[in-house]
């Protein structure tokens, strides 16, 4: 009998592993791929090393302004892609490592709970644990579109980051992060890039005002919204906006519409643990309707990001230590990696009309900011939006677009989850010059 085990070791499920043995319990964790899940093998981390590699191409293909000239520059892919590789790995192996340290046992195999705190292993044994934490993450969602299913032209995210050559022309269905994250990293390489998103606007969980910014530096990449893909043959995307019927041809078909939970095949109905299409039902503290069993991370659709995954796992912990503890759910940052990047904490302006929160708010544009300036020149893209309460001055939002923006963002995580107002923030001294001044800024001109 094991005090904790975990099924999935993605960020949600080796955290919880790591912090649980470290306080002293008794952990097996059961991982049927390789360790780090998602993000450190098809997600965060092969994108942003790959994105490294594209940004350092770019700014040396667009140094000379400052007058640096390189010659004969090129795109090594296969390097880039080794680099990736190498990251990835090392990454890897630093989570094996500190799971042994800390006395985790893990299991290389598929779990599916049973019930009764019992779970059967891939090789026919039984487990069992006094609690069980179910992380098992998400998979890509495929929309279902005519010729897209067995079209060797079509990718999920997954298969783009396998690639041996780059394509040429690629077209990407959805944008959202993936979408865009993708289409950036690509376009800064020379592919042609082409997106289409259904809704009204690319990023539609980002503040409207500066999704238009952002877009303004998506130099080169086409984007079609409110367009509605209707089939795929080959390499022809045929899409909708409104009566026009449209396509675009390319080498490569991206398709980043979204993931889903992975609760198919686990036991949970075994178990009797409650789920929706969208995921495990948990309540704010990570516990299921099932005694002893707890969820984490992308498996319970609660929000699909690797730092809130592991934030949950955290939670589990300390709950099943006894204190049971929600996490602050209206204070999760994000970001998206693109050229720039943009990050956001809190409220967009839309919502917090929509909860019928009175506010002001502040937008300035990065141009203002000297080391913005000195970096990127007058025609960089990039700006602040803070959004406060009207009367109280507290802090609902605040959204960033500019290099290093996901570099920035952790401070508004800690003002918003404790209710700290403009006021505070003005208090603060930032260093000299740097982007993140402009927050400042945005604070005093509230
Ligand atoms: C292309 C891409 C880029 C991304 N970039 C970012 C980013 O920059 N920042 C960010 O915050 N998030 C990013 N994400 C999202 C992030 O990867 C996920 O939110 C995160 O991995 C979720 O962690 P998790 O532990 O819940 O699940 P996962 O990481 O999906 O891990 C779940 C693990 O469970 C295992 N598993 C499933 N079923 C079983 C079973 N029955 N038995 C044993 N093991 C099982 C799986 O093999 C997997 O390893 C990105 C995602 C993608 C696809």
């Amino acid at each position: 009998m094991y005090d904790f085990i975990v099924l999935g070791g993605g960020p949600a499920g080796y955290t919880a592993a790591e912090r649980a043995a470290a306080s002293g319990l008794s952990t097996l964790l059961i991982e049927s791929g390789p360790l780090g899940g998602t993000c450190l093998n098809v997600g965060c981390i092969p994108t942003k090393s790959l994105l490294a590699a594209a940004k350092a191409y770019r700014h040396a293909a667009e140094a000379a302004r400052f007058g640096v000239r390189a010659e004969g520059l090129s795109f090594d892919f296969g390097a880039a892609s080794a680099w990736k590789d190498k990251t990835v790995e090392t990454l890897r192996s630093g989570i094996a490592f500190t799971l042994k340290k800390l006395g985790v046992e893990v299991y290389a195999g598929r779990g599916r709970l049973l019930g009764g705190g019992r779970l059967a292993l891939e090789d026919g044994r039984e487990v069992e644990a006094r609690n069980i934490l179910v992380a098992t993450g998400s998979s890509p969602a495929l929309p279902p579109v005519p010729g897209l299913e067995g079209n060797p032209r079509v990718v999920t995210s997954t298969g783009l980051l396998s690639l041996p050559e780059p394509p040429r022309r690629l077209a990407i269905v959805g944008g959202g992060v993936i979408g865009i994250e993708f289409a950036s990293l690509f376009s800064a390489i020379g592919v042609e890039v082409s997106v289409v998103e259904m809704l009204p606007e690319i990023l539609p969980f980002m503040d409207a005002e500066l999704v238009s910014i952002f877009r303004r530096s998506l130099r080169g990449i086409k984007i079609e919204t409110g367009a509605r893909v209707e089939a795929i043959e080959g390499g022809t995307l045929r899409y909708s906006k409104g009566e026009e019927k449209k396509s675009v041809e390319a080498d490569l078909i991206l398709v980043a519409t979204g993931r889903r939970p992975n609760i198919e095949g686990i036991g949970l109905e075994e178990a009797k643990v409650a789920f929706t299409r969208r995921g495990i039902t948990v309540d704010d503290c990570l516990r299921t309707n099932a005694g002893g069993v707890w969820a984490a991370g992308d498996v319970t659709g609660r929000a699909l990001l690797a730092h809130t995954a592991s934030a949950m796992g955290e939670a589990v912990v300390e709950g099943i230590g006894g204190k049971p503890r929600s996490i602050a759910w209206q204070a999760l940052p994000w970001v998206v990696y693109g050229e720039p990047e943009c990050a956001g904490c809190g409220m967009t302006e839309a919502a917090a009309k929509e909860a019928g929160i009175e506010t002001k708010k502040s937008v300035l544009p990065a141009r203002a900011n000297g080391r913005f300036l000195a970096e990127n020149g007058v025609t960089g893209q990039g700006g602040v939006k803070l959004l406060a309460e009207a009367g109280s001055g507290r802090i609902l939002g605040l959204t960033i677009v500019s290099p290093y923006a996901g570099e920035m963002i952790w401070g508004a995580q800690s003002l918003i989850a404790r209710g700290a107002t403009v006021e505070e923030l003005k208090g603060a001294i930032f260093p000299h010059p740097t982007v993140s001044e402009l927050i400042r800024e945005a604070a005093l001109a509230l």
